[in-house]
């Protein structure tokens, strides 16, 4: 229980490696809230959450919007009249090679990936400099080394990563951690959604042999979030089994 009594929003987190991390935390004695875009599966995780016996809250929210950005962090100081940590994990890709990548595809990875993150760590920033204590965990990913038919989304994560780190320059003297995690290959809808062939290039490429899960990258975050971790700050850490793009 290293999270006892801290408040935490967890960002796309109604299903995933988001939902794996608001399982996590609350596993860990923090009261969560689970926001996401689809509100019936930000709903669901919050009533397993509480089944369990853990303290939950479902909200809807886009964070490419700062309106919504803004009310979640509101409804979280409502229900629960603190917000020790933000894990900034909705991402979405719309893969292509760069020379097909339309206007849309690009607009879409950037508008939700690399400026919804910016909203919330903004918002974040806000606050938990005042009250001098804070973690902010973003969820990068492996690829934003560069990889092939993800132009935009490298450059979303790329982007996720010199936000991370500026972000944990500025705010290092005021209690803040702010660090980066880049998943490889984790078993999701996302991954799912992939060709047998290339599940079977990505799985090639891991030298531990297989996919991660989510649960790979949630036990980062708790430690991140955790006051063991609070001289830690601006790193980038692979959860990968070792993969290299
Ligand atoms: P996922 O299964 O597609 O889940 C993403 C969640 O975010 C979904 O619940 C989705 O809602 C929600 N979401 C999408 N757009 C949103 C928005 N604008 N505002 C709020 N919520 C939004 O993805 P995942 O595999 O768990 O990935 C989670 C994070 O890890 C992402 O940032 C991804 O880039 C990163 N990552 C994943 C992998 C991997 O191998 N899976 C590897 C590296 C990095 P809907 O259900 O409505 O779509």
């Amino acid at each position: 229980m290293r999270l006892n009594n801290k408040v935490a929003i967890v960002t796309g987190a109604g299903r995933g490696i988001g939902k794996g991390i608001a399982l996590k935390l609350a596993q860990e004695g923090a009261a969560v809230v689970i926001s996401d875009i689809d509100i019936n599966n930000a709903k669901e995780a919050a009533a397993e959450i509480e089944a369990l016996g853990g303290k939950a809250l479902g909200i809807q929210g886009n964070i490419a919007v700062r309106d919504d950005v803004e009310r979640m962090f509101t409804e979280a100081l409502t229900a629960f009249g603190t917000v020790d940590i933000l894990v900034c994990n909705a991402g979405i890709n719309r893969d292509g090679m760069l020379h097909k990548m339309t206007q849309e595809q690009w607009d879409q990875v950037i508008a939700v990936n690399l400026t919804g993150t910016f909203y919330c760590v903004q918002t974040a920033a806000k606050l938990m400099r005042e009250k001098q204590y804070g973690r902010i965990i973003n969820i990068a990913s492996a690829s934003w080394l560069g990889n092939i038919g993800q132009a935009n989304y490298a450059a979303s994560k790329a982007g996720v990563v010199g936000l991370s780190k500026t972000a944990a320059r500025e705010l290092a003297a005021k209690g803040v951690t702010v660090n980066a995690i880049c998943p490889g290959f984790i078993e999701t809808d996302m991954t799912r959604g992939v060709p047998e062939k290339v599940w079977d290039i990505m799985i090639g490429k891991i030298p531990a042999g297989k996919a991660g899960k989510p649960e790979d990258v949630a036990n980062l975050v708790a430690f991140l979030a955790s006051d063991e971790a609070s001289y830690i700050t601006s790193e980038v850490i692979n959860v990968g089994g070792g993969m290299i793009l």
